[in-house]
């Protein structure tokens, strides 16, 4: 089974069409993120109103995250919205000129915890969001330690800050083993970010120092209804996998499919 954790919606497409280049792809389920439209009260509500109509195609394959953007002051209930009415399984975002820990996020935070949802964040350089890469080094999100039962994923493995991504999903573990929290909240979304003569070591590290667990792959694919685009990344990914990193079926089975599940629960 393959699952790709991170793909974009651009708000054109339609979920028979996404299904289909799925099939043709052999990919068995997304996790769709919808457009971001956050920057106003009613693109936040059309961008989740889309995704709505678009995971009605199978909600069970197009794993629909809304993406939240938390400064509006509708946050909160357009994340409640988004998973109680709109069958959207999850929560999207970029720190986008706020940071993750500002206390003035939180009621979305507490939000989430209460819905159980997962959440996935953009972590590392970010292109197209202007001067926002400061706001997306991966130790900023510690702040989550706040809401033990919200489990997250930080996407991109936060190149190039991949070491404090590692690092940091260090620290969730920690607090697993001082009693803090009761499971681990910190996944690490695999999806490059990292350019080809990074990737092998960051990989390697990793596994090397987390185990096996926490790393889901995601492609970054903005062209759902392409199966060549959905298969893009993924060959070169199974590639690295196989032959340089030498890793076990089991252990690439967990980071195709097993731990993005587990997320999900
Ligand atoms: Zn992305």
């Amino acid at each position: 089974m393959i699952c790709d954790c991170h793909v974009h919606s651009r708000g054109t497409e339609n979920g028979e069409g996404i299904l289909r280049a799925m099939d043709k792809a052999g990919i068995d389920r997304i996790c769709l993120f919808a457009p971001y439209r956050g920057e106003s009260d009613e693109g936040q509500r059309e961008s989740t109103d889309f995704m709505a109509r678009l995971v009605k195609a199978d909600p069970d394959r197009i794993l629909g995250f809304a993406w939240i953007e938390p400064r509006l002051d509708i946050a909160a209930e357009e994340t409640e919205r988004a998973i109680a009415e709109c069958g959207l399984k999850g929560i999207k975002m970029i720190p986008h000129h706020w940071y993750p820990y500002d206390e003035q996020i939180f009621s979305v935070y507490a939000k989430v915890q209460e819905l159980g949802v997962p959440m996935i964040f953009h972590s590392g350089i970010l292109f197209g969001f202007m001067d926002s890469s400061r706001f997306c080094r991966p130790v900023h999100f510690e702040a989550l330690l706040h809401f033990p039962r919200v489990k997250f994923a930080l996407a991109h493995m936060s190149w190039p800050w991949t070491d404090e991504c590692i690092a940091t999903a260090g620290r969730f573990r920690a607090a697993v083993r001082r009693g803090e929290s009761t499971q681990q909240q910190m996944y690490i979304d695999i999806t490059p970010g990292t350019p080809p003569a990074w990737r092998a070591d960051a990989l390697r590290k990793a596994l090397d120092y987390l185990g096996d667990d926490f790393l889901i792959y995601g492609s970054d694919c903005g062209k759902s209804m392409e199966p060549e685009a959905l298969l893009g990344k993924l060959n070169a990914d199974l590639k690295l996998f196989s032959e340089e990193l030498q890793l076990s079926a089991a252990t690439q089975e967990k980071i195709l499919s097993r731990n993005l599940m587990r997320l999900l629960e």
